[in-house]
């Protein structure tokens, strides 16, 4: 059995908060304003591995009304959620995903994130994939006041 799952997420981004995607650290003049780090790529390939599982969101998982997730690392927290989908018995065939925001270019920071990613899913990094997108300065993304994450995962059930 396959299954497909789907993430989205968006955060404002302002000054005084680093820009963080996937647990990497990126040079920018503005980061995500959140209740946790704000990681938006962890936050939508959060939700689209618990999607795929049939196991919740990230809002039920993690509620941004619990002081114990203020300034949460996401990238534990994503790593937390991965451990859930594979005690149900769900393998990662792969993660896809796209990052829209006006600055800075993330093509760089690819394989760092990549291989952030890979290490808290304990997955190889060749089954995660991320592209980085403008706005093309059009709405709040464009106007660089916010980063948008969309995720697809696809998980197979392994026979006991
Ligand atoms: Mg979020």
């Amino acid at each position: 059995m396959i299954r497909i799952g789907l993430g989205k997420d968006l955060h404002r981004l302002v000054e005084g908060r680093p820009f963080i995607l996937g647990g990497v650290t990126i040079p920018a003049e503005k980061g995500e304003l959140g209740h946790s780090d704000g990681d938006v790529l962890c936050h939508a390939i959060i939700d689209a591995l618990l999607g795929a599982a049939g196991l919740g969101d990230i809002g039920e998982f993690f509620p941004p009304s619990s002081p114990q997730w203020k300034d949460a690392y996401s990238l534990e927290l994503l790593k937390q959620s991965a451990e859930q989908v594979y005690q149900k018995g769900w393998k990662i065939i792969n993660i896809d995903c796209v990052i829209t925001c006006e600055s800075p270019k993330l093509l760089p920071f690819r394989q760092a994130i990549r291989d952030s990613l890979a290490g808290a899913l304990q997955i190889p990094a060749d089954r995660i994939f991320i592209k980085g997108k403008t706005n093309e300065r059009i709405d709040a993304i464009g106007a660089g006041m916010a980063v948008e994450a969309l995720a697809v995962c696809l998980l197979e059930h392994v026979q006991h």
